[in-house]
């Protein structure tokens, strides 16, 4: 058995860093840019008014109330044709280029109408200029993503408006996910006696999809040499396979060795966690195999601190695992055995702290208790109080 810590330096030791391939901008949403990225223009590109109002000139109304004449109607896309003299302003609208001689914008509440091409400032205040300069944001051809940076929401709108409608990201895994045991039947089916669903195989998919990788279900094989092998021959075909269930040590976990008579190199078979304990990790050319244990909930428990981190590292991820947080318990804990566990829990954020609440559970079979949780708490075997400060592990799946 060898600490979880290990497990994990193992793992990500053993991971490659996929290539990196070039993809639509919005495919890229969920990955890591694999190059740096850098503006072609200045950002924003012009002077830009940030206030419908009006563009005048800071000395002209440096007393208020003032009179000035408007010149010119500037809405956003049209460019000004008149410079702004004293005693004149124009009109302008949010994202119109400010006119020549123009320092300002008076938003239009701070104002009033004066007659026939006349408006009256009421109030001017110097330090709000209301205009956004030219590449205040960014100059063109500076830096604005590093390598690495993970593409959300404004990311892919930075990209945009740098010009780019495609870049080059880590290619993100394909990942093989198959369940095993005779005991199992589909979803649509109502177990008959000593059968219960498959539902591994579907939390780990979604596992995948949260994850932000594609994944394709093998199915589920029987407990039988001839059908593993069927079955998790092509599970090897992709860059990560996931089995679930058959590791441990009764007669029929026959997984490790399919592994084995596969030619995949293994590193570890147990874990000293709980749950957990039954983990196994293998490797061949530029793919990595997991063989999970089958319980459902310590299936979930390893996906999220050995296969998470390894799927993050192959994307290219330059955190493929995150510190746990640290927090304080709001309810006493006894733990028992040799191994770490890690627990069910809820986290939430209070008086500038984490409070990690242990979430009442009736073991690793026990989804219904785990569905309630957002994240594990690490406990070491011993007792515990509340208040005791403790790490926990978020669940982002
Ligand atoms: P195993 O690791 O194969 O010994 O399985 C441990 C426990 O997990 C047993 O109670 C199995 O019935 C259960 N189990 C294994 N695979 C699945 C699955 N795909 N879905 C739900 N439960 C499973
Ligand atoms: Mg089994």
């Amino acid at each position: 058995m060898i600490p979880p810590d290990e497990a994990l330096r193992i793992v990500l030791e053993h991971t490659p860093r996929l290539e990196a391939v070039e993809v639509p901008l919005i495919d890229a949403v969920g990955a890591c840019l694999a190059e740096p990225v850098a503006s072609d223009i200045d950002l924003p590109p012009f002077d830009k008014s940030a206030m419908d109002g009006y563009a005048v000139r800071a000395g002209d109304v440096a007393e208020t109330p003032a009179d000035l004449t408007v010149i010119e109607e500037l809405p956003a896309g049209v460019a000004p044709t008149k410079e702004i003299g004293p005693g004149r302003c124009a009109k302008i609208m949010t994202g119109a280029p400010v006119p020549a001689g123009a320092d300002m914008v008076i938003m239009v509440e701070d104002t009033e109408p004066a007659g026939e091409g006349r408006v009256r400032i009421l109030a001017a205040h110097p330090d709000s200029r209301n205009i956004c300069r030219r590449g205040e944001d960014i100059r063109a051809g500076r830096t604005v993503l590093d390598a690495g940076h993970v593409v959300r929401a404004a990311e892919v709108g930075l990209l945009a408006s740098v010009g780019r409608d495609r870049v080059r990201i880590h290619r993100r895994p394909h990942v093989a996910v198959l369940g095993t045991g005779n005991e199992l039947v589909p979803v649509t089916e109502t177990p008959g006696p000593g059968r219960i669903r498959d539902s591994n195989s579907w939390s780990l998919m979604a596992c995948c999809r949260r994850a932000g990788v594609q994944a394709k279900r093998l199915g589920v094989a029987k407990d039988a040499e001839a059908d593993l092998r069927e079955k998790i021959g092509p599970g090897l075909q992709y860059d990560v396979l996931l089995v679930s269930g058959g590791v441990s040590m009764g007669d029929w976990d026959l997984v490790p060795k399919i592994f084995d008579a596969f030619g995949v190199a293994g590193h570890f078979a147990t874990v000293r966690m709980k749950p957990g304990k039954p983990t196994v990790f293998a490797t061949g050319e530029n793919r990595i195999v997991f063989g999970l244990p089958g319980n459902p909930v310590s299936t979930l428990v390893a996906f999220r601190l050995f296969v998470w981190p390894a799927i993050r590292k192959m994307m290219g991820h330059p955190d493929p695992a995150p510190p746990p947080v640290e927090g304080t318990l709001t309810a006493a804990m006894n733990v028992r055995g040799n191994r770490t566990a890690y627990l069910p829990a809820h986290l939430r954020h209070e008086d500038g702290g984490w409070r990690v609440e242990p979430i009442p559970t009736r073991g690793s079979a026990d989804l219904v208790g785990f569905a309630r949780a957002d994240a594990l708490v690490i406990v070491e075997p011993g007792t515990y109080e509340p208040g005791a400060s403790v790490q926990a592990v978020p669940l982002e799946l």
